[in-house]
């Protein structure tokens, strides 16, 4: 199925797509959803399930539902507005911004720690009740990666949504290559085309710039802000200090012949460090993820691209190369570390840069393949354990270290004939299969793993 642009780099408020985005989506679909109703609403539930009621105070969840029921969405909220400290301060919340209710965060949120929906592990109840305890409007969502959302109703297996109307479908790479080879096209024309039934081609380019720019607004934000990121481990943000570092080795001319690798890390940690801080962030796939393809992103525009200047169609061709991959990932598998682990997320965010540095590179189809294959191949049955259910350890470090590898297994295929024994397809498939056997305690309930063995 083909997953448009927009869903795939979508904005929103870090630290996680499916425990912030997703969540403030659910919670503002329900308040708008209420109609007229809202005027005799006098209380609203909140139930948490599984993986958003085990992690969910440490990704910020229970704050992106508050904004979500305020009726704020990601594109439009003022994060330097104090919205969760008025709340608490006055005990109450403009449902919608319109109709005032009492609201505390410890009895207005249910954390149901011990209860997983069988639809998936991120569920959600939001109840309004009237004065007298009626209930006006119940309703079930899931986040179920990237910052998708579906209501219960429209859980239906693996389909979130009716498929776009758009004239390239595909659900494999196989199926992909055959559409490339038929119509002379590279990955970054189909998506293109796809989009050009959906929106004009101004909008096209002026989305791809929006996302392009904000990712690398993120590198440019992280590297010089200082201070701890939020929560209770009080870990203190390093890509400032790996940046001044930098600087200073360059100021005194030093000789290291793997100075790049330093610069990719900072980039990933920059933005991994904005996330965690809970800024304006685009998935790619996921926010826990986000460093990485504006790392690589950030790589080629200064380290590899061959041209006398940089040119911005190159952020086109990475992109929508990307976008191409992630589509079979999440048709295929799962881009939630809910469901998979961190494959989902960090493996599936180095597949898609490996396969969109390979092809701004020049390497022809089978060489994009080979580079998305390599970079989940070694990404297999990485698991979801965040320290105290924060996207910090070992979201952050992990960010650098895909962001490097990335680079390498674009390398590799590029520097083959293009020829590999595993396919994509197969791949995917091996990574969805590993990612339903492994326990819930991998997989972002932080029960398990670095979370249940490094306490902070
Ligand atoms: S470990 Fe990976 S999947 Fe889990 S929260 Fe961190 S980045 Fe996301």
């Amino acid at each position: 199925m083909y997953y448009s642009l927009s869903e795939i780099f979508a904005v929103g408020i870090g630290p996680s797509s499916s425990h912030t985005v997703g969540p403030m989506k659910a919670a503002k679909r329900f308040v708008d959803g209420l109609g007229n109703k809202i005027s005799r609403v006098a209380d609203v539930k909140i139930y948490l399930y599984g993986s958003l009621a085990l992690t969910g105070i440490g990704h910020g969840t229970l704050n992106a539902i508050a904004y979500g029921l305020l009726g704020l969405t990601a594109d439009h909220i003022d994060l330097t507005q104090n919205y969760i400290q008025h709340i608490m301060a006055e005990k109450s919340l403009q449902l919608r911004g319109e109709k005032s209710i009492p609201f505390e965060f410890n009895t207005n949120f249910i954390l149901e720690k011990t209860v997983f929906l069988k639809e998936h592990s991120n569920g959600m109840r939001f109840v309004a009740l009237d004065s007298i305890g009626t209930i006006l409007s119940e309703e079930v969502y899931f986040s179920v990666g990237g910052g998708t959302i579906a209501r219960q109703d429209e859980m239906s297996n693996k389909i979130e949504r009716d498929p776009l109307d758009v004239p390239y479908q595909f659900s494999s790479f196989a199926e992909l290559k055959q559409v490339c080879e038929k119509n002379h096209f590279t990955l970054s024309d189909i998506v293109l085309a796809n989009e050009r039934t959906i929106h004009s081609e101004y909008e096209i380019q002026s989305y791809i710039r929006k996302v392009a720019q904000i990712m690398q607004q993120n590198i440019d934000d992280g590297v010089t802000k200082k201070g701890i990121l939020p929560g209770n481990i009080k870990l203190r943000r390093r890509a400032p200090e790996m940046y001044e570092s930098l600087l200073k080795r360059f100021e005194h001319n030093f000789d290291d012949a793997l100075y790049i690798l330093d610069w990719v890390n900072l980039w990933a940690f920059a933005v991994a460090e904005e996330n965690a801080a809970g800024g304006k962030i685009v998935t790619a796939p996921t926010m826990g993820s986000a460093g990485i393809m504006p790392a690589v992103m950030r790589y080629y525009q200064r380290f590899a691209h061959k041209k006398a200047y940089y040119d911005e169609q190159a952020d086109v061709i990475y992109l929508t190369t990307a976008a191409a991959v992630c589509s079979l990932y999440r048709t295929n598998a799962s881009i939630s570390g809910a469901e998979v682990g961190c494959q989902g997320e960090v493996g599936v965010a180095c597949s898609m840069a490996a396969a969109g540095l390979c092809a701004v590179m020049g390497g022809n189809i089978n060489q994009i393949e080979n580079a998305a294959e390599i970079a989940m191949e070694h990404n297999l049955g990485l698991t979801c354990d965040p320290i105290n259910g924060l996207v910090q350890i070992p979201c952050i470090e992990r960010n650098a270290m895909a962001a490097i590898k990335a680079v390498n297994a674009s390398r590799l295929a590029s520097r083959g004939t293009g020829e590999h024994k595993v396919s994509l397809d197969s791949i995917i498939k091996t990574m969805y299969e590993t990612g339903l056997s492994l326990q819930n305690d991998y997989k972002e309930t932080s029960l398990g793993g670095l979370a249940k063995n490094v306490i902070c």
